[in-house]
């Protein structure tokens, strides 16, 4: 028991720091990534053009790694908090419905209001982590079905894809730092996120996948009582 309070300390110190410094981060990097592609746009001799795009897809990477930590990483402490589920997911989902267009993937949503306790902007990075992944594995279009409910005891949070879903050995890999089969589009990093998000919340995460047909994750966390 002691060890997983220790752990959950832990990740809101870590968190608290994160959300400090992704401030910081993010705006060099955006100027940065400016004048990158300002020198790429003018008129570049030799290698230049080359170590120009090097340097972008390396900031690109970085980018990623960010948006897979730090989205809605706000530099105030926030505290433990009651929120509703479906506002929260609907937030999320109003971020990627332009994602979601771009790969024409169907938004099927049947959202319940359900309270629980946790950080609002952790909560809200894993669902974003995880509703990305479903679209991403479907880039020729599909349909996702997004659907919270509650039990007697328990908030249900059940997001379905017609994708191409996983292999066993990757379903096992899951949540393991910097598993990707994105190549240089992935970090590996957003499972990982998810899966310490639910851990402190106490919640339990249920995954069924078929290759060509798609993934469904059921995430079950406890009401609180
Ligand atoms: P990334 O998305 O950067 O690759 P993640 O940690 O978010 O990293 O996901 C790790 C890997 O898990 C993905 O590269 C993918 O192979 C697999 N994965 C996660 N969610 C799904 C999904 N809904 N359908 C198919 N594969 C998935
Ligand atoms: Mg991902």
């Amino acid at each position: 028991m002691r060890a997983k309070v220790l752990r959950s300390e832990k990740l809101e110190v870590v968190s608290h720091l994160a959300a400090s410094i992704s401030h910081e981060i993010r705006n060099p990097m955006t100027t940065t990534k400016g004048f990158l592609q300002l020198l790429q746009g003018s008129k570049q001799e030799g290698k230049n053009l080359e170590y120009i795009k090097l340097a972008l897809d390396e900031l690109n990477r970085a980018e990623g790694i960010v948006r897979d930590y730090l989205t809605f990483a706000k530099p105030t402490h926030e505290r433990m908090e009651t929120m509703d589920l479906k506002e929260q997911t609907e937030k999320v989902i109003s971020i990627l419905r332009p994602l979601a267009n771009m790969n024409s993937v169907r938004l099927d949503q049947r959202l319940k209001s359900v309270p629980i306790t946790g950080d609002q902007s952790l909560f809200q990075q894993c669902i974003l982590n995880l509703l990305k992944n479903s679209i991403e594995a479907m880039p020729n279009g599909g349909k996702l079905t997004i659907t919270i409910g509650s039990s007697d005891q328990l908030a249900i949070i059940d997001i379905q894809d017609t994708g191409f879903g996983m292999t066993d050995e990757q379903m096992r890999r899951l949540g393991e730092p910097y598993f990707t089969t994105k190549d240089q589009k992935g970090t590996g990093l957003g499972m990982m996120v998810v899966f310490s998000v639910i851990e402190a919340m106490k919640g339990k995460i249920h995954v069924e996948s078929e290759q060509g047909k798609g993934t469904r994750f059921v995430i079950t966390i406890p009401l609180d009582t």
